[in-house]
């Protein structure tokens, strides 16, 4: 089975329409969705509509928490305002939908075991993971798994696409992901049993490249396929200036910072 997996959408309709058209010409079984569905760009309830209709399953993201039951007590205030615009334009159906979801959840697909947490297992609403932070959070993992069941961890909140392996993995078979954000080899007796991954951020991409990032898990081999996605990020820029929103929110997305 092939699993799409989408992460900080963040309203970004030209993204995220660029990303299902990939990923339907691409052909997959379930796209599962990591969260932070709103906030940061333009069309907060286009975006939510459309991962609603789309998506097999959903996760909360911590933007989605401020801008439907909680507050962004502590964000940044160009985030802080875009979840204020984001709460605005929320009807009821998608402030319902948004807040129903939980930011952890686990499947059993093929035999396998996957996770979803937006943030980190130990904080799913929170915690950051950077590929610098994964691999002690990795060894930690390695304690409470059963060797026999292969299993994966996704997560978001970063922007910053990562693959971590307990086995071997060939830079060259993972699609477009810099070397530099691949761990592997971590635990040779593990073999390939163990990912840690995210697939980087379809509307708000943080690590230099602007191109909408996601990933592709196949569930039979273990194996992950991460794409970059152009769109157009003028469109998306202006809509974020046209909304009113900080001007640096649109900016960022020419650099994909
Ligand atoms: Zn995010």
């Amino acid at each position: 089975m092939r699993v799409a997996l989408l992460s900080d959408v963040h309203a970004n309709l030209h993204a995220l329409r660029a990303v299902l058209d990939h990923v339907d010409a691409s052909g997959v079984d379930r796209i599962y969705c990591l969260g932070d569905v709103v906030g940061y760009n333009a069309f907060p309830l286009e975006c939510t509509n459309l991962v609603r209709e789309r998506a097999d399953f959903t996760i909360l993201g911590n933007h989605d928490w401020a801008a439907t039951v909680g507050t962004p007590d502590g964000f940044n205030p160009a985030a802080k305002a875009a979840v204020e615009y984001s709460r605005r334009l929320l009807d009821d159906d998608a402030r319902a939908f948004l807040s129903a979801c939980s930011p952890h959840a686990s499947f059993r697909v093929n035999g396998m075991r996957l996770d979803l947490f937006h943030g980190s297992p130990r904080e799913p609403l929170w915690e950051y993971v950077f590929p610098d932070d994964a691999p002690p959070l990795f060894d930690q993992l390695d304690h409470s798994l059963q060797a026999d069941t292969p299993r994966v961890i996704a997560l978001g909140h970063t922007h910053v696409p990562m693959i971590l392996a307990a086995g071997e993995l060939d830079p060259a078979d993972v699609g477009e992901l810099p070397s530099k954000f691949l761990h592997s080899n971590l635990d040779k007796d593990r073999a390939a049993s163990l990912l840690l991954l995210n697939p980087g951020s379809v509307g708000q991409p943080r690590d230099g490249d602007p191109r909408a990032a996601y990933a592709t898990l196949h569930t039979d081999s273990l194996r992950v396929q991460f794409h970059r996605v152009e769109y157009d990020v003028g469109a998306a820029a202006r809509a974020v200036r046209d909304a009113g929103l900080p001007g640096l929110l649109a900016d960022r997305l020419f650099r994909g910072r």
